[in-house]
């Protein structure tokens, strides 16, 4: 095809109701510094020991700069329509991610450990991008009745306008790998996020057309 003719196409708009959501190659989603990086059960950070360059600390918990900046103003925003979010678990190292698998392992097996946490160098945490929340009353604190509580309703609907995504919706297992996580949001920018919710797109594999990760590779 000429390039006057798909340009013609696409001037038509013939093509784009079946132009996939967006190409990856518009996002970083392979580097660990990226902040669209995508890291799941199929896709380990690189390198597996990775570490943000700058780290900011946020109610004692701790986020990338640009993720701390975003998250404050999600917290303001919500307080300012009454809601009270409270930090509850940001940026984990490879050790301290392996402490926490370990412990998952040993309370309640792999198979069940591995729904719980991620492997180190799997975790969204270890990026400094992902921040879990809570009610500051810690009324259903990591627990799936968070997402019907005042923060888990408000973070669900207005955190796409700060740059937030929840990364593992209700009913999305298959795909991410993880159980329910209304709690756990993910740093992605307000550009990404706010598309996913206008197309209404619940996961970032489905956008970005990554295969499903409900398992580590053997
Ligand atoms: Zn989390």
């Amino acid at each position: 095809m000429t390039g006057a003719v798909a340009g013609l196409v696409l001037s038509l708009g013939l093509i784009a109701p079946s132009v996939p959501a967006v190409a990856a190659t518009n996002y970083d989603i392979d580097s660990a510094s990226s902040q669209q990086v995508v890291v799941n059960k199929h896709r380990a950070l690189n390198p597996a020991s990775y570490v943000p360059a700058t780290l900011v600390r946020v109610q004692g918990e701790r986020l990338r700069a640009e993720a701390a900046d975003a998250y404050k103003q999600l917290a303001k925003a919500a307080k300012a329509d009454g809601v009270n979010i409270m930090p509850i678990s940001g940026y984990r190292s490879f050790s301290q991610q392996a402490s926490l698998y370990d412990s998952y392992v040993r309370q309640y097996g792999q198979t069940t450990a591995d729904t719980l946490a991620a492997r180190p160098g799997h975790s969204e945490h270890q990026t400094g991008l992902a921040m879990d929340i809570g009610n500051a009353s810690g009324t259903c604190a990591l627990q799936a009745c968070f997402a019907s509580t005042p923060a888990g309703q408000w973070a669900a609907e207005h955190g796409p306008e700060h740059g937030f995504i929840i990364r593992y919706p209700a009913g999305a297992e298959d795909i991410t790998g993880y159980t329910y996580e209304p709690w756990h949001l993910r740093y992605v920018g307000k550009a990404l996020a706010l598309d996913m919710q206008t197309r209404q797109m619940a996961t970032l594999e489905q956008y970005f057309e990554l295969e499903a990760a409900p398992d580590y590779l053997p």
